[in-house]
């Protein structure tokens, strides 16, 4: 295809030849509003301006684009340099157009010229993020090969930055959307006013080669033996690889002409994925295939959808070629990459809402995750399309990638830390805007700075959506403000102390900390105070060691007794009590029970007041014991064997009153030696008397006694202890 000089006809005929249900009145009326708008322009070659937009719409129908799509590359151009103006496209044309030509006049604005690749990648992402609708790609992708297929009236340096431009972010773009054509041609042409010397050198050995020849003949040669094994209606293709194919092989990676064994291909389209397989055998039967050149794209997808099988064979003149094998659905992807949606899926008049033609991008690339060797390309074409990234820009032009989210603060740490840290306020697109203003891609982003010293504000930790910022911020404020972090962090760790009840006396809160600091890594609590202050150390990770740090010191004080833990080992108290676990304590008897030797009883740690002891069944035992408080401080107790002391005991007589009872009462104790200490007597109802002696006793059985022969007394009714 040669740059031609072209009319509305030529046009008229392209599509009527396309087979295809144009809407002619629209793209009439834009061919000639375009043709008036641009009437008095000529371009560069001498040509009238209107045969460029004539020859972008034909690209379109060539490629099988919509009506709309058609119609917008015929004005692309009058809003940048005619008088038209998008409400009017809007009014005549519809939104769909108006929104084509406006993304197409926005993408031509954007000029970049020799860029190192990271940055290209990053125009090219976001040259995609600003199209949307991808056939505003599609619609610049055609205006710049036609630029490109006229080129030669440039002047040196334009020509040098268009082609450079075209390599570097075009043709990688018609790669990704697997617009195989558009790509080589727009690779091949940057070449040639690249490096018109070594694109004449291939060009030369090509035409010397005369290759198409050799590959019309294998190919009938291919067809009749497919035929013969049962595969009929196999569509025949070749191809001789693309210049700059050639040239990066041999140049870039340094291999000789003979070295390079897919110069000529050989395509077998069939119908069935089946076929294809079946095709694949048929010509490793014909030729010898060399070895390791087997690839299968129809399992496993390219990135940018392309599927086909691939094998190497060596021809019987002794020339390697390549054999694709492919279906027709993936010869159309492999030829059109995106564009084939539209010459092949939806018609002419395809109204599809934009959702809907992205969702079905999308939904092509979710069908590809399979794919193994796809993972970060297909991630950044998704992104691409679902704009996970915004891209901004510089005064000075450069672009800057950042997350969708990402605010003025994180676009200045992007462009350097010292920008970051004196910033004081941003300016976008010229307008002051607030400091957290969300980047939008494509503004032009100027970040005000103050004095050298200014440094960031510590709110910005939580405004900053880029870790990159994040950190940044942190390293400013670990670096510049140690002391001021030293006493952030203490404060903040004191806080969390508090607020997990953790009370130490303050000459403890030292080590305490010291040993936190260990633990985290950190040569001393001011190391890690400081750390904390400027963000570096989570306070949540400091927490959960804090706890355990505090529960360690607590389990070294000493423990209240328990009743389970305590080893058993006796020890003798003055009081004849053995109280376990615990040595030579005061011993006291309750006053509410007043245990007596043989009597089982329990101890309880008084607060600083010995050990008291109960009888077992004792009612404030019981109640004592359900207070979790105290039920830690009773202890196992026992007599010792040979207790020698007195106790006191109390009974309560009750007897029929009468003369003398008294006197029999006491004579009893006087026989049996036990002294009475006290004694209290009165008469009830019914002539009885009720007696309450309390006297000395050696233990329980000596007390048993007591009662058995009090109990013998006439007329007594019953002697209880109390
Ligand atoms: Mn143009």
């Amino acid at each position: 295809m040669s740059p031609t000089y072209m009319t509305f006809d030529d046009l008229k005929k392209a599509l009527e030849e396309s087979g295809r249900g144009y809407n002619m009145e629209n793209i009439t009326k834009a061919y000639e509003l375009a043709n008036t708008a641009h009437a008095d322009q000529k371009r560069r070659s001498g040509e009238p301006y209107i045969s460029h937009p004539l020859n972008v719409a034909k690209l379109l129908v060539e490629l099988g684009m919509d009506s709309e799509s058609v119609e917008a590359g015929l004005l692309h151009d009058v809003v940048e340099d005619t008088a038209v103006d998008l409400p009017t496209i809007e009014s005549k044309f519809g939104t769909g157009v108006m929104h084509l030509v406006d993304g197409v006049t926005k993408l031509t604005k954007m000029q970049f010229s020799s860029v190192e690749e990271q940055r290209a990648e990053s125009i090219r992402k976001m040259l995609l993020a600003m199209s949307q609708d991808v056939r505003v790609m599609i619609i610049k992708l055609c205006d710049r090969l036609h630029n490109m297929r006229t080129g030669d009236a440039w002047p040196e340096q334009k020509r040098r930055d268009k082609a450079l431009e075209t390599m570097e972010v075009y043709a990688p773009i018609a790669h990704r959307l697997g617009i195989s054509n558009i790509k080589e041609e727009l690779e091949d042409r940057s070449l040639q006013f690249l490096d018109p010397v070594g694109y004449a050198e291939i060009r030369n050995l090509l035409d010397q080669k005369n290759g198409e020849e050799f590959l019309k003949n294998i190919s009938a040669v291919i067809q009749k033996h497919l035929e013969e094994n049962g595969i009929h209606d196999a569509h025949m293709k070749s191809r001789v690889k693309s210049v700059y194919g050639i040239y990066r092989k041999t140049y870039v990676q340094n291999r000789s002409f003979d070295e390079i064994y897919d110069i000529y291909a050989v395509r077998i389209i069939l119908d069935t994925v089946a076929e294809c397989y079946n095709a694949l055998g048929v010509i490793h039967d014909m030729f010898h295939p060399i070895p390791n050149r087997f690839k299968d794209y129809i399992s496993t997808p390219k990135p940018n959808m392309y599927q086909s099988l691939h094998t190497t064979v060596i021809g019987h003149e002794g020339i390697p070629f390549e054999v694709q094998i492919r279906t027709k659905e993936m010869d159309q992807m492999a030829e059109y990459g995106v564009a084939a949606h539209w010459k092949y899926k939806e018609g002419i008049q395809g109204k599809t809402p934009l959702e809907e033609r992205l969702a079905w991008v999308r939904q092509l690339l979710e069908s590809q995750r399979d794919s193994t060797d796809a993972g970060d390309l297909l991630r950044d074409i998704k992104s691409d399309l679902l704009p996970e990234e915004v891209f901004a820009f510089t005064p000075k032009g450069d672009v800057i990638t950042l997350p969708a989210g990402a605010n003025v603060i994180d676009f200045a740490y992007a462009i350097h830390s010292a920008v970051g840290n004196r910033m004081v306020g941003a300016k976008v697109n010229s307008h002051i805007v607030p400091i957290d203003h969300k980047v939008v891609t494509g503004e032009i982003i100027e970040i005000i700075t103050g004095p050298a010293d200014k440094g960031p504000s510590r709110d910005w930790l939580k405004m900053v959506a880029t870790s990159q910022a994040k950190n940044k911020i942190r390293t400013w404020f670990k670096k510049e403000r140690r002391e001021e972090n030293i006493q952030q962090g203490k404060e903040a760790f004191e806080r969390e102390m508090r607020r997990n009840f953790i009370n130490l006396p303050p000459e403890k809160v030292e080590s305490f900390a010291a040993e936190l600091a260990r633990r985290n890594r950190m040569n001393s609590p001011e190391e890690m105070y400081a750390a904390i202050g400027y963000g570096g150390l989570q306070m949540s990770r400091v927490t959960a060691k804090m706890k355990e740090e505090y529960a360690k010191l607590q389990a070294a004080e000493p423990k209240p007794v328990t009743l389970e833990d305590v080893p058993v080992k006796r020890h003798h108290s003055s009081e004849g009590v053995i109280v376990e676990g615990i040595d030579n304590c005061p011993i006291k008897f309750a006053k509410c029970c007043s245990p007596l030797p043989g009597d089982e009883i329990i101890g309880f740690i008084t607060r600083g007041f010995g050990v008291s002891i109960h009888k077992r069944d004792c009612t404030n035992v019981q109640a004592s014991m359900k207070d979790p408080e105290n039920a830690k401080r009773w202890v196992k107790a026992s007599w010792e064997d040979s207790v020698q002391e007195q106790f006191n005991a109390s009974l309560e007589i009750t007897a029929l009153n009468r003369d003398g009872l008294l006197g029999d009462i006491t004579a009893a104790f006087s026989d049996m030696r036990v002294p009475i200490y006290a004694m209290n007597a009165r008469q009830v109802e019914n002539h009885k008397a009720v007696m309450n002696i309390t006297f000395g006793t050696a233990n329980t059985e000596h007390l048993n006694n007591v009662i058995a022969r009090l109990r013998r007394i006439r007329d007594v009714i019953s002697v209880v202890r109390n």
